[in-house]
């Protein structure tokens, strides 16, 4: 097998591009295809300070890395989510990562900071845990971003992460959902900009992108995301794949090409109020994270107090990542 550009021995075949790379070749492909829609969707601008939402896996810390090569000013923020042995191994990683390259890396973690963890709070709140682990982190990475003076809030959704969940808000129809599936979402009424570099990069290649580079990684998935139904997305759309290399692709970027206009509107009008307890932006008096930290540490405050000892904190010293 030989590399399509310098003919030198090729590492990875990649079919949707019909070719071959050596390892030179395939990470200047990395960084030609993060700069591509980076320009292509209007993403960033040169010397934009970015806050890159770090979990510990492959995506985030590659898309760090690829930032900084690629010259932007990147800091990480990890958020710490309380779920047991996974959420200390990915903070490891993430940890790891940063120190080995003198990086900036900012922690929150819901245990200490809000006083409860996601599989708790999902409870209390009577939701699935990946709803409340969006949720959270959707409002703590816009604080993050607008309290740090960031340009913009980057994460390290991949081609397939987001033809898999195109592919689930076309079986539904969510076309609130449609009209906000985009690699970017502008700043607007006190949220940050919102980018997604990894666009036009797959899971595959962003793993081999992290083998060249050296990034060490959590390979296992968040215990969590057990049942998620993008999951099954993806494995349909990596049987279609198989037989129609660039399926994943087409689907994606012919929706964003010649879909999303018409969703736009779908995506309505944000309102202008704000968070009576935080300020963030909200739909209504109380915003929905508050809310959920409302009810996550009222139950554990009730189940505390039924405990004839005090207790700290389920999970309290936990970390975890997205
Ligand atoms: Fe959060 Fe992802 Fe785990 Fe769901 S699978 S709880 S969204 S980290
Ligand atoms: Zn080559
Ligand atoms: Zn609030």
């Amino acid at each position: 097998m030989k590399c399509t550009v310098c003919r030198g021995p090729a590492i990875i075949d990649i079919r949707r591009h019909n070719a071959k790379f050596c390892s030179e070749h395939f990470l200047k492909l990395c960084r030609d295809q993060v700069a591509k829609a980076i320009k292509e969707f209007s993403l960033l601008e040169a010397g934009d300070r970015v806050l890159v939402a770090v979990s510990g896996g492959k995506d985030s810390l590659g898309l760090w890395d690829l930032l900084l090569d690629l010259g932007y000013q990147a800091d990480g923020l990890y958020l710490g989510l309380g779920i047991g042995d996974y959420s200390d191994s990915s903070g490891e990683y993430t940890r790891a990562f940063a120190s080995s390259r003198g990086l900036n890396l900012i922690e929150i973690d819901i245990p200490d900071d809000y006083g409860f963890d996601i599989p708790n709070g999902a409870k209390a709140a009577r939701r699935v845990p990946c709803s409340a682990c969006g949720l959270s982190k959707r409002h703590l990475f816009d604080k993050a971003a607008i309290d740090g003076n960031y340009d913009a809030v980057a994460t390290g959704h991949n081609l397939d992460d987001e033809a898999a969940v195109l592919f689930g808000n076309v079986l539904h129809w969510h076309e609130e959902y449609l009209g906000r599936q985009h690699p970017l979402l502008p700043a607007r009424n006190g949220f940050p900009k919102k980018v997604k570099p990894l666009v036009r990069l797959g899971e595959r290649e962003m793993a081999a992108y992290c083998l060249l580079r050296g990034i060490d990684y959590i390979v296992e998935e968040c215990p969590m995301a057990d049942g998620n139904r993008h999951l099954r997305y993806k494995a349909v759309l990596n049987e279609l794949e198989l037989t129609t290399p660039g399926a994943k692709a087409d689907f994606f970027f012919g929706f964003l090409a010649r879909g999303a206009d018409h969703f736009a509107v779908a995506a309505g009008e944000d309102t202008l109020r704000f968070c009576d307890r935080c300020g963030a932006p909200s739909s209504g008096e109380i915003c929905a994270f508050c809310r959920l930290t409302e009810r996550a540490t009222a139950s554990t405050q009730s189940a505390n107090s039924a405990q004839s000892t005090p207790v700290t904190f389920v999970g309290r010293d936990r970390h975890v990542s997205q």
